[in-house]
């Protein structure tokens, strides 16, 4: 979390990862390339490339290390990479990401669905990480994203002591910044001041960014409840990419286009050009033929006369 006087916004795009791995089809490795020479070109600055997951598992993610290298080319860009697990850690590694960013599920009952690990032994593989980058990488920051912090399918409540508690075990465990993720769709605005606001308290500069969905539409009402406590990233996808699967027919992730346009439009600058954001659509569209994208800026065009933060 940046000094909440100071306006900017980093807007985290991961469409890449958390988009392409929820969708059936798999784009083909130069359409990614084309996706990430338009978001950079439209002022994207951290893009969340990939996930390093074994091919079997993911196989939209089988060319992992190459998107990597490739966005790697991109002078002043931030790539970033998840990693459930040290294997995967070490590849990412391999591969030259400048971040990476672990899954550390609060609900007991996803962790184990998910990764088959209980949330302490995933703060463990999180210290594991973090040695291991402190070896390989030092200049490597290291994020854990607290997933399903705002409830959970088959946990349902998740009460928000395990989840405040979880992100400072992971800092302790040498994580570099937490953040919390509504990996389902649950939050609410109030619920999320509440939490980044304990966050704030618990960890300090370490809180990291909001990941919101907008399975229920309070995708950019969340986000605004975040940027009201002090969070300054804010993760979100390309015309939505990545529709949650426990919702049929709702976006998943915040749409990248909508939440640039509401800084924007609030005066808080995001460093991304609205109408070139709109355009990077085109190699998404080309690369997932047929794949729904969504968003209403793009939809209804920019308001007459509308003008980019200074
Ligand atoms: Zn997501």
């Amino acid at each position: 979390m940046n000094n909440p006087l100071n306006p900017h916004v980093l807007i985290s795009e991961v469409g890449p990862r958390d988009g392409l791995q929820s969708v059936k089809a798999t784009m083909p490795t130069a359409d990614k390339f084309r996706w990430i020479d338009a978001l950079v070109a439209a002022g994207v600055r951290e893009i969340e490339v990939a996930s390093f997951v074994p091919p079997k598992l993911l196989p939209q993610m089988a060319d992992a290390a190459e998107v990597v290298r490739y966005g790697k080319q991109k002078a002043g860009v931030t790539i970033m990479a998840l990693v459930p697990n040290l294997r995967g850690a070490e590849n990412a590694l391999r591969a030259g990401a400048d971040k990476l960013t672990m899954p550390v599920s609060a609900s007991t009952a996803h962790s184990l669905a998910n990764v088959r690990r209980t949330p302490l032994e995933m703060v463990e593989e999180v210290r594991a990480i973090a040695r291991l980058r402190d070896e390989l990488a030092p200049h490597v920051k290291l994020e854990a994203g607290i997933s399903t912090a705002f409830g959970c399918t088959l946990q349902g409540l998740v009460p928000e002591d395990d989840v405040i508690r979880l992100a400072a075990a992971c800092i302790e465990a040498g994580a570099d910044e937490s953040g919390l993720s509504d990996t389902v769709g649950y939050a609410n605005p109030a619920q999320v001041r509440r939490l980044f606001r304990r966050l704030k308290e618990e960890i300090g500069d370490r809180a990291g960014a909001a990941h919101m969905h907008n399975t229920r539409g309070l995708g950019l009402a969340n986000c605004l409840a975040a940027w009201d406590v002090g969070v300054r990233t804010f993760d979100s996808s390309l015309g939505g990419l990545g529709g949650c699967p426990y919702a049929p027919g709702a976006s998943g992730n915040v749409v990248t286009e909508d939440l640039v346009f509401m800084f924007e439009a609030m005066g808080v600058s995001t460093g991304i050009d609205l109408e070139r954001i709109v355009a990077a659509r085109a190699p998404l569209m080309q690369g997932l033929p047929g794949e729904p994208v969504y968003g209403m800026t793009p939809d209804a065009g920019l308001p007459k006369g509308f003008r980019l933060a200074a």
